[in-house]
């Protein structure tokens, strides 16, 4: 999808908040700094839409991006804060968890993982938490440019097994905002959902 038109329309913290023009949505997780933010200035052509590493500490929002006025990105929170406490973290997962396991017009989640390094334990939570109620995955490996094209199909292995990849209703593929490699991949999964 060739993306002109994106709008960031509501920071929800309760499903009241939620827009309710019925549109397709799609969510982006992954933990902090794993390149969320880059994957969707590169999906929406754009090179500062998205915040790049929300801060610790702040109030954690689902933030929905109009896109084109067909559909939202479901901007979710990084996880993996070390210095976020116990509490907030059982709040940002109840709110993830009521989003992800209610909404109907969730189409599908783009869960995101480094590339370069076996997904922590987090990630093979969030992972299987999403596989637990059915969701499309598309597990995106990013930073791809950093490694060598035949180190690709090793680190691919890793990943799947260590989330304990799920064909049923999971696709995999990789993705670097320098190269924009993996950018059509992830419009095509998108846009086979809508
Ligand atoms: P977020 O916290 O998940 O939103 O992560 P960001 O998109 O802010 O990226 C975190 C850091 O990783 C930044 O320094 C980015 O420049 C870098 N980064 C993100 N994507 C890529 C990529 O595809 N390749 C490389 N080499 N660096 C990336």
């Amino acid at each position: 999808m060739d993306v002109h038109n994106v709008e960031m329309v509501m920071s929800a913290v309760s499903p009241s908040q939620y827009p309710e023009d019925g549109r397709p949505e799609f969510a982006l997780v992954g933990r902090s700094n794993v390149g969320k933010s880059s994957l969707t200035n590169t999906l929406i052509n754009r090179k500062n839409f998205a915040r790049t590493s929300s801060q610790p500490g702040k109030t954690q929002t689902l933030n929905f991006y109009s896109v084109e006025d067909e559909m939202y990105f479901v901007d979710v929170p990084g996880y993996g804060y070390a210095k976020v406490s116990k509490k907030k973290r059982e709040e940002f997962g109840q709110m993830i968890e009521t989003y992800i396991s209610t909404r109907k017009q969730l189409r599908g989640v783009i869960s995101l993982v480094d590339a370069r390094h076996k997904p922590s334990e987090e990630d093979v939570m969030m992972y299987q938490w999403l596989d637990y109620y059915n969701i499309p995955i598309l597990l995106v490996a990013t930073k791809a440019d950093k490694i060598a094209r035949g180190k690709l199909n090793q680190s691919e292995s890793i990943i799947k097994k260590a989330v304990g990849f799920d064909s049923a209703n999971s696709d995999f593929c990789f993705f670097s905002s320098i190269t924009k490699s993996g950018k059509d991949t992830v419009w095509n999964w998108i846009e086979e959902r809508m």
